[in-house]
């Protein structure tokens, strides 16, 4: 039976940090992967979703065009050519990862990993053993029961449809419903968002999410606040008719869920061991990423703490370091920076408006609404919001967030300002860059709350 230092069960995002900085540190190293090398972000996430965002933004920028005196020609889209680009990137993107491991000198067994306990696992066919054992096995989409739900997409199948349908009915209010809606619309397809709340993009700063429905309403995506799906029929010649609780029926091509994902904890074994779970499902884990069954820790999405890229990176760089570098290492879940990329994006890092008054008491809100300047030759109706939350006693600037083109690229440096304890004085000492959508952030004087 082979031995290990340690296992990593999943080469996703946090299992592939951590196996590769355990691996450097000179542990003799293994990860179990049952699917694909790069996990949920590289084959169905992260990365496909923001290429088939720039894709969709040609159609508006194809019109905008036209502003600056560009003749635009009909252009046409192939879905067969940009999906298959796209496979083509993600295959480039699986060797790199594969070379990765390699280089580092971890060994990738492949196959379904299942705890058998005292420090065994089965992956495949094989009984390997290890001191000590990373759970980073990530999630799955989740998808409510109710009648006709055998007729719907997830968000594993929608980069891989043969053909873009008419009309799609996205239903969900998070981060990819909200990207899947922009990405469908820019493409050309008529797009439904049906949401169950007054309000979707929940946990974000309530300007920002009106503000982002009156985007999406302006570029044309039939928002349905309010409202959620009952049943769903398939007629024969494939279209779903999609009957919603306040008794419209919307008819469509495709009927695509986005309303969370699941902890993947199928077949894993934990019942050989005393890992534990959250009432949330997610695998329960202390400080250290360590459950309850001694050797065995937990990274990542399974243990849903932010489900997001960067952060199972930074926990299974972290636990990696702990176990076989220098003690100590932890994650700081303060200031985690995330953007929504949906057409125009969302930046966001810190704290709402709602949340920082909650917290802090007494506190300033500098906000701007404008048109960006790369609009102004055009007829499009886009505006951009800007947003800075001050502590009035301590002046620590608490949150920025953002609507407008790049939002995701500007919020980064924010971050690192925010992680740095900036203040509003430092915001406003800073020289600004002209002209640019960012040097807003520097020139707001007056709060307005
Ligand atoms: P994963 O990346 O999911 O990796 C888990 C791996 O474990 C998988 O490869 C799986 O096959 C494997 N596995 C599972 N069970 C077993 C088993 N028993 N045996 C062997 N292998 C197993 N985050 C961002 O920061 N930015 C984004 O823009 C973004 N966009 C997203 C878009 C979509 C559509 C989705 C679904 C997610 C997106 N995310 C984004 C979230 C991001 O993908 C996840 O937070 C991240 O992938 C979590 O990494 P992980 O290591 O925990 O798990
Ligand atoms: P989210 O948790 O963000 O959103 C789920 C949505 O589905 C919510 O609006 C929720 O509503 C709704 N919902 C949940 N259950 C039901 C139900 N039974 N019926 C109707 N609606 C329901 O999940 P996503 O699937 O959008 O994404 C998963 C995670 O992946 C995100 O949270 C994010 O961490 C990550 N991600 C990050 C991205 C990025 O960084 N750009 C992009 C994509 C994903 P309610 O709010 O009312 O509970």
């Amino acid at each position: 039976m082979q031995h290990f230092d340690l296992l990593v069960i999943g080469a996703g995002s946090g299992g592939v940090r951590a196996s590769r900085i355990a691996a450097n540190l000179g542990a003799k190293v293994a990860v179990a992967e049952e699917r694909y090398l790069g996990g949920t972000c590289v084959n169905v996430g992260c990365v496909p979703k923001k290429l088939f965002v720039y894709a969709s933004h040609f159609s508006d920028l194809y019109s905008q065009a036209r502003g600056f005196g560009w003749s635009v020609a009909n252009p046409q889209l192939s879905w067969a050519t940009l999906r298959e680009s796209k496979d083509r990137e993600i295959e480039r993107l699986n060797g790199v990862y594969a070379n990765l491991l390699d280089n580092a000198g971890v060994t990738l067994l492949e196959g379904h990993a299942r705890l058998l306990g005292d420090k065994r696992v089965m992956v495949g066919a094989e009984e390997v053993s290890a001191d000590r054992i990373i759970i980073a096995v990530g999630g799955w989409p989740f998808v409510p029961e109710f009648p006709g739900r055998e007729h719907v997409i997830d968000s594993n199948d929608v980069f891989f449809l043969d053909e873009l349908p008419d009309e799609i009915v996205i239903v969900g209010g998070g981060y990819i419903a909200a990207e899947f809606a922009g990405i469908f619309n820019g493409l050309g397809v008529k797009t439904h968002l049906v949401y169950r709340g007054d309000l979707f993009l929940r946990g974000f700063d309530d300007d920002i999410r009106l503000f982002m429905a009156e985007q999406m309403r302006a570029k044309g995506i039939h928002v349905h606040f309010n409202a959620d799906v009952t049943s769903i029929d398939l007629d024969d010649a494939g279209i779903r008719n999609v009957t919603l609780n306040n008794a419209e029926v919307l008819t469509a091509g495709q009927v695509m869920y986005a309303t969370g994902r699941r902890p993947l904890l199928d077949n894993l074994g934990l019942e050989a061991t005393k890992v534990s779970l959250t009432a949330k499902g997610t695998i329960e884990v202390d400080d250290d990423f360590a459950t309850r069954e001694p050797g065995v820790y937990a990274i990542g999405d399974v243990v849903g703490r932010a489900e997001l890229t960067p952060v199972a990176l930074a926990e299974g760089m972290a636990l990696a370091r702990n176990l076989f570098g220098e003690a100590g290492q932890s994650v700081n879940y303060d200031l985690i920076p995330t953007a929504v990329f949906t057409q125009p994006n969302i930046g966001t890092v810190g704290l709402g408006e709602a949340a920082a008054r909650e917290r802090f008491g007494e506190i300033a809100v500098y906000q701007s609404s404008f048109k960006p300047m790369q609009l102004s030759l055009t007829d499009s109706n886009e505006r951009c919001l800007i947003k800075v939350i001050v502590d009035v006693a301590s002046d620590k600037v608490l949150g920025c967030h953002m609507v407008g083109p790049e939002a995701g690229e500007i919020i980064q440096g924010l971050a690192v300002a925010m992680t740095a304890g900036a203040t509003k004085a430092d915001f406003d000492r800073t020289i600004g860059v002209h002209p640019t959508l960012a040097e807003e952030f520097v020139t707001l004087r007056e709060a307005v709350r």
